[in-house]
Formats: structure tokens, sequence, C-alpha cells
């Protein structure tokens, strides 16, 4: 069986430490909770010449996927924090079934068991 408060205490740890990469490629949307975006570069530097210029737009070209990865990752966390609330954790989404043990302690935000993995 289960432990739902233990695989819990792995998603919150995991959710603080998500905010906090995010937090250095990233800002909060102000506007939609929980939306986050890449921080724009600084472009402001007064000894910019042009190669400047490219190294920071690459540098936030990779902030940016870095960005990305983060939230979708984030999403799955709090949703599946979100199915612990709601007494629905451990579910499979596709099929209805109990997800297995061994997938959950790998991948606790995981919303599908192995049959209905996604990539
Ligand atoms: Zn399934």
């Amino acid at each position: 069986m289960i432990n739902t408060d233990d695989l819990k205490n792995t998603l919150l740890e995991e959710k603080a430490r998500l905010m906090l990469e995010l937090s250095g490629v990233g800002h909060e949307n102000p506007e939609i909770e929980g939306d986050w975006q890449p921080s724009a570069p600084d472009l402001n530097i007064p000894t910019a010449d042009i190669n400047d210029t490219a190294d920071s737009m690459e540098a936030f070209e990779e902030a940016a996927a870095i960005e990305v990865e983060l939230e979708a990752r984030l999403l799955e966390v709090d949703s599946a924090l979100s199915r612990i609330e709601a007494g629905t954790y451990g579910i499979c989404r596709i099929c209805g079934s109990a997800i297995e043990d061994a997938r959950l302690h790998a991948n606790p935000a995981a919303p599908t068991c192995i049959a209905h993995r996604e990539g």
C-alpha cells in the first residue's frame, strides 16, 4: 500500500526546488497565478557590442527553454498535489485503475499507470 503522506512530502520538496530553479530563469506572471515567464536579458550594458548582445540572446533562449520545462514539471507536481487533496491520487487518468506503487515511487507526479505512460 502506498504511503500518500510520504509522496506528498516528496512532491512538496520537488515543488519548492522547482520554484527556486524557476526564480533563477524567470519570474512569476503577476496576472496569471502559476504562470511563469523567462526573464529578459539585460541588454542595457553600456559596453555591449554586437557579440555580447548575441550571447545574451542565446542565454535568454536557453533560460526560456529551461523555464518551459520547469513550468511543465511544476504543473504536473501541482496537479498531483491537488489529486491528493481530492482523494483521487494514484488513479490512472486514462483507464481509472490504480497506478503501480513502483511507478509512483519513481515519479510521484505520474498521472497514468505504466500501460498509459506518455513518452
Ligand atoms: Zn491506465
